[in-house]
């Protein structure tokens, strides 16, 4: 497999890139520390320099068709910032090259995002054109691709160009045993802050080792899983001899709410730059590292017991940004992004093809939920509700476990005969595919009709209309897939 590295670099065949991120110690020498976050400010300034460049030249278009303007690329914007760097920034000699070039490279990044977006290239939400970058609500960070990229032996030093050496918290034995026997190279470095930390991410290319799945007789794993990702539990595991397995969810924010809630009502009493501002604003910076951290490795413990258990693993193609936007109520949005539901199917891909298992994505307009497994009659109740009743047999049934087995064996029953009570299987939108069913179809043309009024009410020009239109659209595909 072809591998493309965000430079467009190509990684040749036989080498995977990855990541390894270490937090690092503040250094305690003040001249060090000022120079990591001269070198943060470098990065903002090339960019927001790189931008009013591409904006004036814009601008100097419109009147003059002729006007020779700077390509939108890093070589062009780099020559240009070469030449004028000293008028712009005559300091600029402080700072490593690569925190300029990094800043380029990032608005080259966004500018060609907003164009393939405006010319519907771009999948998923439209991009805007890039804006300036403020020192309160950028987050710090630099790029380093070039220059003195080394660890030292005691397996705790990252050494990077102009700042020099930065004591690691965590070994990085795991990625210097790769390079020591050169089946690592370093692409990139990147020295970002964090809830106020330093953290030194590396992007890595390594070559991949060869693996052979066993064959299906001499493997011990089961030889399928159906994955219900979910709110209620983290995920439901069917395994092939209809197993149930349910993972919790560790829920890390509802743990913490009562506490965030308290810490967030200190922090609104105190005055703004004040010593006690400053603990309670750390306080709340604390929890919300903890829940991030939480949530992190709950999705890592996940997909290695599926990695480790399963030789195919069949999950859901959930559409979570609508599915955040659609929920309604606030805390079930909460839950959503709580879950940590979107970096569950990166992570099981790259873990999968580590380890030679297979993994299916399931139809997105799949209705695992509102099918009953054992004779495909069509299940009912609440939206949400944990229990669902069966139209033809009466049964009652778990909507998770329910949802779990259909996913398990999603293939044979969108091929095999369905019967007349069960719902017609939805196909992609665009194929002409039948809906979900026809409620669905009701409460569409009552949300078209309502959107039109709401759209007149406030009038043509409004931009909000046409927004909230797309949000509904998406909304309804997100009910479509739950
Ligand atoms: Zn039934």
């Amino acid at each position: 497999m072809q591998l493309c590295d965000d430079t467009g670099e190509k990684v040749p065949t036989g080498w995977t890139v990855t990541g390894a991120s270490f937090e690092v110690e503040w250094p305690k020498d003040p001249q060090v520390a000022s120079g990591i976050r001269s070198h943060f400010g470098a990065r903002r300034f090339a960019y927001n320099w790189a931008l009013a460049k591409v904006k004036s030249d814009m601008d100097a278009k419109r009147t003059d068709v002729s006007y020779p303007s700077t390509p939108w690329t890093l070589e062009a914007l780099r020559k240009r910032w070469n030449q004028e760097k000293n008028e712009v920034a005559p300091w600029w000699g402080d700072n490593s090259k690569e925190a300029y070039a990094s800043g380029i490279a990032d608005l080259v990044r966004a500018l060609s995002n907003w164009s393939s977006s405006k010319h519907g290239r771009r999948k998923g939400r439209k991009v805007g054109f890039p804006k300036f970058k403020s020192k309160r609500k950028d987050r710090n960070r630099v790029r380093f691709t070039t220059g003195t990229m080394g660890f030292e032996d005691d397996h705790r030093t990252i050494v990077l160009p102009m700042i020099g050496a930065l004591r690691s918290m965590e070994n990085t034995r795991r990625i210097q045993r790769h390079l020591a026997k050169n089946n690592a190279r370093l692409l990139k470095r990147t020295l970002s802050q964090r809830w106020g930390r330093l953290f030194v991410s590396c992007q890595l290319a390594i070559k991949t080792s060869v693996v052979t799945p066993p064959s299906a007789t001499m493997s011990k794993k089961d030889p399928r899983a159906g994955v219900d990702l979910g709110l209620r539990s983290l995920a439901t595991i069917a395994d092939s001899n209809g197993g149930i397995t349910a993972i919790p969810n560790p829920a890390p924010l509802r743990a913490t709410m009562n506490e965030r809630r308290r810490v967030g009502r200190n922090l609104i009493r105190r005055i703004p730059g004040s010593h006690g501002h400053r603990q309670a604003k750390a306080k709340l910076v604390k929890l919300d590292r903890k829940a991030v951290y939480v949530r992190r490795e709950s999705i890592h413990q996940l997909t290695c017991y599926l990695v480790d258990n399963y030789s195919e693993v069949k999950i859901e193609d959930l559409n979570i940004a609508a599915m955040g936007r659609s929920m309604g109520r606030r805390a079930l949005r909460r839950s959503v992004s709580d879950a940590g539901l979107g970096a569950f199917k990166p992570t099981l891909t790259y873990k999968a093809e580590r380890a030679g298992v297979k993994v299916v994505v399931v139809d997105r307009f799949f209705p695992s939920s509102q099918i009953h497994h054992n004779c495909t009659g069509r299940l009912t109740g609440a939206k949400l509700a944990k229990r669902l009743i069966c139209d033809t047999c009466h049964v009652e049934v778990d909507r998770d476990e329910n949802a779990s087995l259909n996913i398990r064996d999603w293939s044979v029953i969108s091929c095999g005969p369905v019967g007349s009570s069960a719902l017609p299987v939805p196909r992609p939108f665009g194929t002409g595919g039948s809906c979900d069913d026809g409620m669905t179809h009701h409460r569409k043309r009552e949300r078209k009709t309502a959107s039109n009024t709401g759209g007149a009410q406030r009038g043509k020009n409004d931009p909000r209309a046409s927004e909230n239109e797309a949000r509904r659209k998406n909304l309804e595909k997100g009910a479509s897939s739950e």
